[in-house]
């Protein structure tokens, strides 16, 4: 067998191994004995340079006219596009989720890298008459410095996409930290930039661990901005190091998404919906449905149907085309999960299928827990508070859609809620009601498109999104310019009061 493949950081446009001289193992999950790379255990040092690297490369790339870079994206989106199939599959070999799922993170990429090279000529800023006579005024988007990029494992091309690609449209350089379980998916991402002709320095990538790359990140005083995806409890953290020195900051975290399904609504698509939304990902979603509120008129028939088809779904390897949940990310994930369901237990939640690992041919290598279906969940529970992210869906009935709303709003979350209904009084009520930055009728939590902003609301956010034109609201400083053709001292507020 060749030797596993070495996996370097990209400082400086160059390849380069951790000053650490050390290496962690990216692992498949789906079999802990295959080693699906080796990447730099970085340091602070490296993170300097890549800091250092990309305040540089700021001083030309903020020159370069916007649709110019937008060249380069697009080269980039079509070399996605290209290489689709196997970035998809060495995604699934290093994050376990199944291949159509990995391929739709890929397309998430590609869909962002497109949209984003097309703004590069679409900037658009204002003109607006002056109050004062031969005097004009407009604002302009400026690009701000170097942003630094955290992410987590769970869409480890898709979210490294969101980030960088708008943060180059609008002239902004990047260091990329992405999480230490899924380095290769990001590295795919960085290499394809290179290779579209991003000039060096503009991309840095600097691979470790959260406390070892991440937290120095932070506290690097040239890093003006940071973009944050990842736990509530991280993401805190982060906002209080960025505090320190105003470093502009976004960041998206944890959600306690659900759905809401009415009498009226078409049981068979809200099962689709609540199966697709439970344990797709295997339930590691930030927008996964994670609980479903339903009315207790249609309550029994539901779980009865959901619990159905969420013990039919076969758990396995993603790459099997016939698997259709993939492994948890790793061993302290699907603890997490252990320790949760206990907890559902003995709160009183009624388990009505899963709650166990999976063991024998095929599971035994491999971090697989059961699809997991809590019923007659109180809604202060908390299985039906707290962020699982596995494979776990607390059912809680209610009375109407007034209860189910109270129920939805009544976390600390507020990402992403869904209503099935077939009355369209319920579902406007619903969507001005719930407390999310994503809403969804008669469709899952999840499924969010690239040209609309995403984002949570409460703890998930700090009131930014990502995506769509938002983003560049993010990656960028509004200038406003006033010229003023008058050959004379005029006042605003005093000459033409
Ligand atoms: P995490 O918070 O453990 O890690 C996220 C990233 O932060 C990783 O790259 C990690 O190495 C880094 N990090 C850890 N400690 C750090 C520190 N002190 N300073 C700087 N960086 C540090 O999250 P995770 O386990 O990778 O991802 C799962 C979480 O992400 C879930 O809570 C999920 O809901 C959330 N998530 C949110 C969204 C969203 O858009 N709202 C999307 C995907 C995932």
């Amino acid at each position: 067998m060749a030797p596993p493949k070495v996996y370097k950081n990209f400082i400086d446009g160059e390849w380069v191994e951790s000053t650490s001289g050390n290496t962690f193992d990216d692992i498949n999950p789906a079999n802990r004995h295959e080693l699906v790379g080796m990447f730099q255990k970085s340091n602070a040092r490296d993170v300097e340079m890549a800091v250092a690297a990309a305040k540089e490369a700021y001083k030309a790339w903020r020159l370069v006219p916007a649709p110019k870079r937008g060249e380069i994206l697009f080269r980039a989106a079509r070399l996605l596009l290209e290489s689709k199939e196997t970035l998809a599959e060495q995604m699934t070999r290093e994050m376990g989720k199944v291949l159509e799922e990995t391929r739709g993170d890929v397309q998430e990429a590609i869909d962002m890298t497109f949209y984003m090279a097309g703004e590069g000529r679409r900037q658009f800023g204002q003109t607006t008459p002056s109050e004062l006579q031969n005097k004009f005024c407009m604002s302009v988007r400026s690009p701000i410095g170097v942003a630094a990029l955290i992410t987590p494992w769970n869409f480890p091309m898709a979210i490294p996409s969101w980030k960088t690609m708008p943060a180059l449209i609008c002239g902004n350089t990047v260091v990329l930290k992405p999480a230490q379980d899924t380095p290769l998916s990001t590295y795919n991402l960085v290499q394809i930039l290179e290779e579209a002709g991003v000039p060096r320095g503009v991309v840095n990538l600097v691979t470790g661990t959260g406390s070892e790359v991440g937290a120095p990140l932070l506290r690097q005083a040239d890093v003006r901005l940071v973009s944050f995806t990842g736990s509530t409890e991280v993401g805190q953290e982060v906002s209080k190091v960025c505090a320190a020195s105003f470093k502009h900051t976004c960041l998206e975290m944890g959600g306690k998404n659900v759905i809401l399904v009415m009498d009226d609504a078409k049981l068979d698509l809200a099962v689709d919906g609540a199966v697709w939304g439970g344990f797709g990902t295997t339930g590691q979603r930030c927008t996964a449905a994670s609980r479903v509120v339903v009315d207790r008129k249609v309550y029994r028939e539901f779980t009865e149907r959901f619990v159905e088809r969420a013990r039919r779904l076969k758990a396995g390897n993603g790459l099997d085309p016939e698997v259709q949940m993939g492994p948890l990310i790793n061993e302290a994930q699907l603890s997490a999960v252990e320790k949760y369901v206990e907890i559902g237990k003995n709160e009183g939640a009624k388990l009505l299928c899963g709650g166990q690992r999976l063991t024998g041919d095929g599971y035994d290598c491999g971090a697989f827990y059961a699809p997991t279906v809590f019923g007659d969940c109180d809604p202060k529970m908390r299985v039906a508070q707290e962020e699982i992210f596995g494979p776990v869906v607390s059912v809680i009935p209610c009375d109407g859609l007034d209860e189910a709303i109270d129920i939805g709003n009544g976390v600390v979350y507020g990402l992403s809620s869904s209503i099935y209904t077939q009355d369209v009084n319920k579902a406007f009520k619903a969507m001005r009601e719930m407390e999310t930055g994503i809403f969804y009728v008669n469709a899952s939590t999840i499924g969010a498109e690239t040209h609309l902003p995403f984002g949570g609301t409460k703890q998930t956010g700090n009131g930014h999104r990502e995506a769509a034109t938002a983003a560049l609201d993010f990656y960028s400083e509004w200038k406003s310019i006033y010229v003023d053709y008058s050959g004379k001292l005029q006042r605003a507020q005093i000459d033409n009061a």
